[in-house]
């Protein structure tokens, strides 16, 4: 009896419980064009996207997401 209980009655925590997967912080943001003239020059991407999860975002929240980047980083290293 005892060896089924340990079989069934004893679970594991699962490794995803135990450490949380850090939220994407977006460091890597790669600008695309839709304008072939406009390729190269960051002021005129159309959008940009994450080099790390691909999410896409507009010129204004990459902006955002880059004057912040130093803060969030601070704020998932802790210190
Ligand atoms: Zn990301």
């Amino acid at each position: 009896m005892s060896f089924l209980n340990k079989l069934l009655g004893r679970k594991e925590p699962s490794a995803q419980a135990k450490q949380e997967p850090l939220p994407c912080l977006h460091v890597g943001l790669v600008p695309q064009w839709d304008t072939a003239a406009d390729i190269g020059s960051e002021a005129l991407a159309s959008r940009f996207v994450c080099s790390t999860c691909s999410a896409s975002f507009t010129p204004d929240e990459a902006h955002a997401l880059r004057a912040s980047e130093a803060e969030r980083l601070h704020a998932v290293l802790g210190n």
